[in-house]
């Protein structure tokens, strides 16, 4: 289908009287999912509705995860109590997408009963189409696609205002050849495949036109940028190529130990706009482990990235993901994790339990973990983390950062919160005239998970 196609599709769809006139796209879990899910509300904006709240919404989209068992629980439970839902209230619509309609695949319309609209990760741009379909033909539409075609040609940007006013995210890459035996990414998301680097600078240029001061590049291996393309793009040329343009701050996620390269290093040291901070899953500490989790990095290899990246950058902040409970972990692999947190003094981790996804090598691995050994494992890990967490915001007090404000801390509270250049969030006394401001503060105090500083002076401005 062409643009021009989708194009009609969309302008047929705006002069309907019967469509539903509000919508809602309730997302689950990460980054590229929450870009996904603003493509989606661009879609449907320009097909004439409304977005609102859940409560309020005739159109509940359903943009689902399935990286993690909870995330998955959660959701189904969601879109079942939204089914009930309808018998009541017959002008609603119900769609699922995301991960979890395209692990679903051929199975779709028998997984999600009820729902009125079903599409996968690689057809996102095909929902107008899908709702005219489900208009006239008042019957469920359900396709899912096996592999990308083009999804870049007009779900990137349907026009529409960009959702976060200064901060945007810009898909850099999507899909993962990585094959992490734990992970289902690479079979809902498909093969790698980086987006040309003048298409990307395009909607930068136009982001930056529309006021936004902070530019999240995103990919499952956002470091991998460039494999397999033309001309020998590298990740690094591309965050060269974004800050150039002159985005206050660029930043990136997520990233593999593997692919961190020292051109890359050296360009998070040189390019002031590229932010200090750097999010590079271990998952675990221990060579068995991550041999059999086919993460292809060890220990020593993860360390020493750690050190290059402390040498090069200064101040910089690494955060993680650590799994615990992978099959057959000992307590002496666990030993290995926590020494790693120690070592690598990670700003924070984010800690999971293993949960087997069906279809991954992983999930047919013998050694399953008991859950009462895991859930002690993470109990432990958390308070290693936190005691780490503790003494890095201890020693960040007293010192001078540049905070770009995000919101107001709580409403009519005289604070306002924000995030420093290494990715912490800050609190500081302030209005709202303050959102998307970069302010210049003293570190005063530390929290369990925010700072709290004060403006170190007068000076509120634009770019940092
Ligand atoms: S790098 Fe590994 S964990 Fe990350 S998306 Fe790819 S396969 Fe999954």
């Amino acid at each position: 289908m062409s643009d021009s196609v989708i194009e009609a599709v969309i302008d047929n769809l705006r002069k309907r009287d019967d469509k539903p006139r509000t919508f809602a796209v309730v997302t689950y879990g990460c980054q590229m999912s929450a870009r996904d899910g603003e493509t989606i509300a661009r879609l449907l904006t320009a097909c004439g509705l409304v977005k609102t709240d859940r409560a309020g919404a005739e159109f509940i989209l359903f943009n689902t995860c399935c990286v993690r068992d909870n995330a998955e629980r959660r959701a189904l439970g969601n879109i079942l109590r939204a089914v009930h839902e309808k018998r009541s209230r017959p002008e609603m619509m119900i769609a699922v997408c995301g991960c979890m309609a395209q692990e679903s695949g051929g199975g779709a319309a028998r997984t999600f009963p009820g729902a009125d609209i079903v599409f996968g990760t690689h057809n996102i741009q095909r929902l107008p189409e899908y709702l005219l379909r489900a208009l006239d033909e008042r019957q469920p539409v359900t396709d899912i696609w096996e592999q990308a075609a083009g999804v870049e040609d007009i779900a990137e940007d349907v026009g529409g205002a960009n959702e976060h006013g200064h901060k945007a995210f810009v898909i850099a890459m999507r899909g993962c050849d990585n094959m992490c035996s734990y992970c289902i990414v690479p079979y809902v998301r498909g093969r790698e495949h980086s987006r040309p680097m003048d298409e990307i600078q395009r909607e930068c240029e136009t982001l930056l036109a529309g006021g936004v001061k902070e530019i999240t590049l995103l990919g499952q291996n956002v470091n991998s940028y460039g494999a397999g393309m033309k001309g020998g793009a590298t990740f690094a040329s591309l965050l060269r190529a974004v800050a150039s343009l002159g985005v206050p701050r660029v930043r990136f996620m997520t990233s593999h130990p593997k692919d961190l390269s020292d051109e890359l290093i050296d360009t998070m040291a040189a390019v002031p706009a590229v932010c200090n901070h750097i999010h590079l899953p271990a998952q675990s500490g221990s060579d068995r482990i991550l041999a059999l989790m086919n993460r292809r990095h060890t220990h020593a290899r993860y360390l020493e990235r750690v050190a290059k990246l402390r040498e090069a950058v200064q101040d910089v902040g690494i955060t993680t993901d650590l799994i615990v409970g992978f099959p057959g972990e000992t307590d002496e692999d666990f030993e290995d994790t926590l020494a790693l947190v120690e070592e690598a003094r990670f700003d924070a981790a984010y800690t999971f339990v293993y949960s087997p996804r069906t279809g991954t090598p992983a999930a047919t691995l013998p050694d399953r973990i008991p859950e009462d050994v895991s859930r002690e494992r993470i109990a432990r890990l958390i308070a290693a983390q936190e005691a780490r967490t503790a003494s890095v915001f201890a020693g960040l007090i007293g010192s001078e950062h540049v905070v770009l404000v995000d919101e107001a801390a709580r409403r009519g509270s005289g604070y306002v919160s924000g995030k420093v250049e290494r990715g912490m969030s800050v609190t500081l006394p302030g209005g709202e005239d303050m959102i998307g401001r970069f302010v210049p503060v003293k570190i005063t105090s530390a929290g369990h998970n925010t700072l709290r500083g004060t403006p170190s002076d007068d000076r509120v401005t634009a770019s940092p």
